[in-house]
C-alpha cells in the first residue's frame, strides 16, 4: 500500500463507505490521510469519578459493574444504562437510542468515557458519553497511572486525549475516521516525505511533515494541533504560490509585440473626450501603456467599481496598439454588453479613422471610419477574412471571438471584459488566436469590477499584474441607501412610483426565481436557517407587483432560465425605457448601461453578499440624476441589520470585500469553491501575514531553482496540486 493507492484497498472500508468518501473527493490513501479534522475535543484530562464536574465534561476511566436496556416510560425510547467504577466511586452512564451498546460493552470491561455530567431526577449520571474499550491494560512504556489502571497513551483514540472532530458529511462520523484514520497513520508513520525545502522549514519554524500528520490528527497537545495545522496551511498556500509565480514565469519567458508609446496620439486623445480623466485612470493607462512596451506579454487586471470608467483606459491602449500596427480583440460575456462596447468604443474613436467590428451570434456588423462612421452589415465570412488580413483594427464581440474560424492577422492586444466570467482557458485561446508569425503572443488586459482583496490578490490571482481603479469620475452623486424594514415596505412602493413619474426606472432584484413549494432548506449568510419559500421569488414579485401594487405602470421580469433572445429583448425595451419597472434575479448583466433607473430595490438583501449588493447598487447612478439604492430584508435577526448597515455608508467596493471575506470566506465571494483549492488554503486566503510569508518563500525558491531541479518531491507535489486545483 502506497500514498496512491485506491481507498478500497484499505482495510475496514467497505463499499458504501467507499462511495461516501469518493463523494467527498476522496479517493486514494492519501486524500484519507489529508481529511483533517475541523476542530478537537479536549478529553485529555481524565478525572477521578469522585472528583467530576456537574454540566461539564468530564472523561473517566473505570469498569462497567453493569449494563441494560430499558425503555422510557413513554415507551418511546430506548435507554441503555450503566454503572462504573474507579477505585474512587462509581457514577451511572446513561446513552439513548443505542441499543446495540451492550453488544459492545459488557459488564467486566475497562472502559474510558468522555460526556458531559448531568442532574437528572435520579441523581447525577454520565450523559451519552463517547466511549472506548480498553482491551489488554499493560504496563508498557509510557503509560500513565490511573489509579491502579495503567493505560497505554497511544490506544486512546476517542477518549482520554485531545480527540479530533471531523467534519461529519455524507454520514461518515468523526468516530468512524478515528477508527480508519489511526491504523493508516500507523502504517504510513514517516512514509510520507518531507516536501519543503529543509531552510523553508527552518526559516519559518514548521513541524516536519510526518510530524505535523500525526500531530494533526491525534495531537499530544492543543499547541501541537495548532502548530501541525499551521505547517499544512504554509505548504497549502506555498504551493499556490508555486503554482501561480511559476506560470508567471513561463510567461515572462514568451515574446510579445513591443507596442511603442504614441504620446502624441494619446494626447489628443484624451482632449477629445468630452470628461476630464480621473488621476486614477491615467494612472492606470500609463501602467498598461508601459506594460505593452515590453517585448514580454503584459498580463495585467484593470480592476475598479462599477462606473469608475474601465472602458475608456481599455480604450486608450487599445488606440495605441491599432496606431503601432496591430489588432485588438475586445471579449465581452454577453451580446448586450458586446453592443453596448462597440456603440460606445465607436463613439469615443470617431475622429481617429480606426476600422472597428462587431462580431455576434447573429449580426455582423463592421463601422469604416473612411465611410464617414457609416455602419454596415456584412457577411460573418466577408468579417472574418478582414480580421485575417488584418483590414479589422478593434474587434468587438462575445465568446463568438474564441471561436476557431476566428483568426486575426496582426493581433497586438486581448482585452476581456467582466474577466471572471470567463474560464482561464477561454482566455488563452483568446491570445491564441493569432495566425499571423508564430510564437508571438498578444499582451492580455483583462477587466473586472468585482474588487479583489489583497490576499486574492497575491495568491490565486498572483499571475496578474493589477491596475486599481480607486477613484470615480468627478460629480457623481453618491447614491442614497436605506435598510427597508418589513412596516415600511408601502411607503417605498409610494416612493417607487413617485419615481416612475418623473420618468425614471427601477430594477427589483430577488434572490431567485420561483417559490418552490418543497420545504428546501438553505443556509443563508448569518447561518440562520430559512426555508426557500421565504425568499422572495422573481415569478411571485413579478406577479404581485404587475397585478397588484403597479398595474397602471410597465412591470417586466428576467431571468436565467428565459431564452436569451428573451433576455436581450428585455434588456434592450428597459435601455430604451419602454419598461418602467424590471423585475429580475441576480442575472442582470454587470456592465450595463441605463441611464434613466434611479433605483435599486433588492429584496431579501441577507442573502447576498456585501460586494454583491454594492455591484447590484452599481447599476443605477449612471446619470447626474439622484439614486436610491433600497435594501428590503424580512429578517428579524439583528446582525442582518448591522450587516447591510455596513453598505449604507461605505462606498469603496475593495472594503466590502474584504469585510465579506472575513464574515463569509472566499467561497461564497467568488466562486472559489468549484476551485478545489483544499480547505486549509481556503481558511486561509484571509491570513494576509501568511499569504505575504508563503509568497516572499515561493519567489526567493524560484529566483534560485525556477526549475525546482533541486526539490523533486516538492515538483512532483506541485504537479498533483494543479491538476487538482482549477485556479481560475
Ligand atoms: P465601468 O468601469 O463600470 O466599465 P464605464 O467605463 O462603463 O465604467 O464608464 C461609466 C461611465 O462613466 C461612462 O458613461 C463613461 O463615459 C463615463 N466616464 C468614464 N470616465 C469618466 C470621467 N473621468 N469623468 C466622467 N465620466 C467618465
Ligand atoms: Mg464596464
Amino acid at each position: 500500500m502506497n500514498l496512491d493507492t485506491p481507498i478500497k484497498e484499505i482495510p475496514r472500508v467497505g463499499p458504501s463507505f467507499r462511495k461516501k468518501l469518493e463523494k467527498m473527493g476522496i479517493k486514494t490513501v492519501e486524500d484519507l490521510l489529508f481529511h483533517f479534522p475541523h476542530r478537537y475535543e479536549d478529553f485529555s484530562n481524565i478525572r477521578p469519578i469522585s472528583k467530576v464536574k456537574l454540566n461539564e465534561s468530564n472523561c473517566i476511566l473505570g469498569k462497567i459493574l453493569e449494563i441494560r436496556n430499558s425503555r422510557t416510560w413513554k415507551k418511546k425510547m430506548i435507554l441503555t444504562e450503566a454503572i462504573v467504577e474507579d477505585k474512587t466511586g462509581a457514577i451511572k452512564v446513561i446513552w439513548f437510542n443505542q441499543p446495540y451498546l451492550i453488544k459492545v460493552l459488557r459488564a467486566g470491561d475497562v472502559v474510558c468515557l468522555a460526556g458531559k455530567v448531568s442532574l437528572g431526577d435520579k441523581g447525577v449520571f454520565l450523559s451519552n458519553p463517547a466511549y472506548e474499550k480498553i482491551p489488554n491494560l499493560s504496563k508498557e512504556p509510557g503509560s500513565r497511572a490511573i489509579g491502579k489502571l495503567q493505560i497505554p497513551n497511544s490506544k486512546l483514540i476517542h477518549t482520554g486525549r485531545i480527540v479530533p472532530v471531523y467534519p461529519e458529511t455524507e454520514g461518515l462520523s468523526s468516530r468512524w475516521f478515528r477508527y480508519i484514520l489511526k491504523p493508516l497513520l500507523q502504517r504510513f508513520k514517516n512514509r510520507t516525505p518531507e516536501i519543503l525545502p529543509q531552510k523553508i522549514i527552518k526559516k519559518y519554524h514548521l513541524l516536519p511533515r510526518n510530524q505535523a500528520l500525526w500531530q494533526v490528527h491525534f495531537p499530544d497537545s492543543l499547541e501541537m494541533a495548532e502548530r501541525a495545522k499551521a505547517r499544512f496551511s504554509f505548504e497549502e498556500l506555498f504551493l499556490i504560490e508555486l503554482s501561480v509565480l511559476r506560470e508567471r514565469l513561463k510567461l515572462d519567458k514568451e515574446k510579445a509585440p513591443v507596442i511603442p508609446i504614441n504620446v502624441e496620439l494619446i494626447k489628443e486623445f484624451v482632449n477629445s473626450l468630452p470628461f476630464k480623466l480621473t488621476d486614477a485612470q491615467r494612472k492606470c493607462a500609463w501602467q498598461i501603456l508601459k506594460d505593452m512596451e515590453r517585448n514580454r506579454p503584459m498580463s495585467r487586471l484593470l480592476e475598479g467599481d462599477v462606473g469608475s470608467g474601465k472602458t475608456v483606459v481599455a480604450v486608450i491602449a487599445a488606440l495605441n496598439t491599432t496606431k503601432a500596427g496591430y489588432q485588438v480583440a475586445f471579449m465581452a460575456p454577453t451580446e448586450i454588453l458586446a453592443k453596448q462596447h462597440f456603440g460606445e468604443v465607436t463613439k469615443l474613436l470617431q475622429p481617429f479613422k480606426v476600422r472597428i467590428a462587431l462580431l455576434t451570434g447573429k449580426e455582423d456588423k463592421i463601422i469604416s471610419q473612411k465611410l464617414k462612421n457609416e455602419i454596415l452589415e456584412i457577411s460573418r465570412n466577408k468579417l472574418l477574412d478582414k480580421a485575417r488580413k488584418g483590414e479589422i483594427d478593434i474587434l468587438i464581440g462575445t465568446h463568438t471571438l474564441i471561436q476557431d474560424k476566428v483568426k486575426f492577422g496582426k493581433l497586438g492586444l486581448c482585452i476581456i471584459d467582466e474577466q471572471h466570467r470567463f474560464g482561464v482557458e477561454q482566455r488563452a485561446r483568446l491570445c491564441q488566436s493569432y495566425s499571423g508569425q508564430a510564437k508571438v503572443i498578444p499582451h492580455l488586459l483583462s477587466m473586472t469590477a468585482t474588487p479583489i482583496p489583497r490576499t486574492l490578490a497575491l495568491t490565486i490571482y498572483g499571475d496578474l499584474d493589477l491596475s486599481i481603479l480607486d477613484e470615480m469620475p468627478k460629480g457623481r452623486k453618491k447614491i442614497i441607501t436605506k435598510v427597508v424594514p418589513p412596516q415600511e415596505r408601502e411607503k417605498a412602493y409610494q416612493f417607487i412610483r413617485k419615481r416612475v413619474k418623473e420618468g425614471e426606472q427601477v430594477f427589483v432584484i430577488c434572490p431567485r426565481i420561483e417559490s418552490g413549494n418543497k420545504k428546501q432548506e438553505v443556509e443563508s449568510n448569518e447561518r440562520e436557517v430559512l426555508s426557500w419559500a421565504e425568499a422572495k421569488a422573481v415569478k411571485e414579485e413579478y406577479e404581485k407587483l404587475s397585478k397588484e401594487v403597479f398595474p397602471d405602470l410597465r412591470v417586466a421580469m428576467l431571468h436565467g432560465r428565459m431564452k436569451s433572445k428573451e433576455k436581450e429583448k428585455i434588456m434592450r425595451d428597459f435601455k430604451a425605457g419602454r419598461i418602467d419597472i424590471l423585475v429580475s434575479t441576480s442575472v442582470v448583466e454587470v456592465g450595463i448601461d441605463i441611464p434613466k433607473a434611479t433605483v435599486m430595490m433588492i429584496e431579501g438583501a441577507e442573502r447576498f453578499g456585501l460586494a454583491q449588493l454594492h455591484q447590484f447598487r452599481g447599476r443605477v447612478g449612471r446619470s447626474d440624476l439622484q439614486s436610491y439604492c433600497l435594501l428590503f430584508t424580512e429578517s428579524p435577526a439583528k446582525r442582518t441589520r448591522q450587516r447591510l448597515e455596513a453598505i449604507v455608508e461605505a462606498e469603496n467596493g475593495f472594503e466590502l470585500a474584504q469585510k465579506d471575506l472575513e464574515i463569509r470566506g472566499p467561497g461564497s465571494l467568488y466562486g472559489t469553491k468549484q476551485w478545489g483549492i483544499p480547505d486549509l488554503a481556503m481558511e486561509n486566503l484571509k491570513n494576509l501575514p501568511l499569504v505575504e510569508k508563503t509568497r516572499e518563500a515561493a519567489k526567493s525558491l524560484l529566483a534560485e531553482d525556477p526549475d525546482l531541479k533541486n526539490y523533486p518531491l516538492l515538483k512532483e507535489k506541485l504537479k498533483k496540486f494543479i491538476k487538482r486545483v482549477h485556479l481560475e
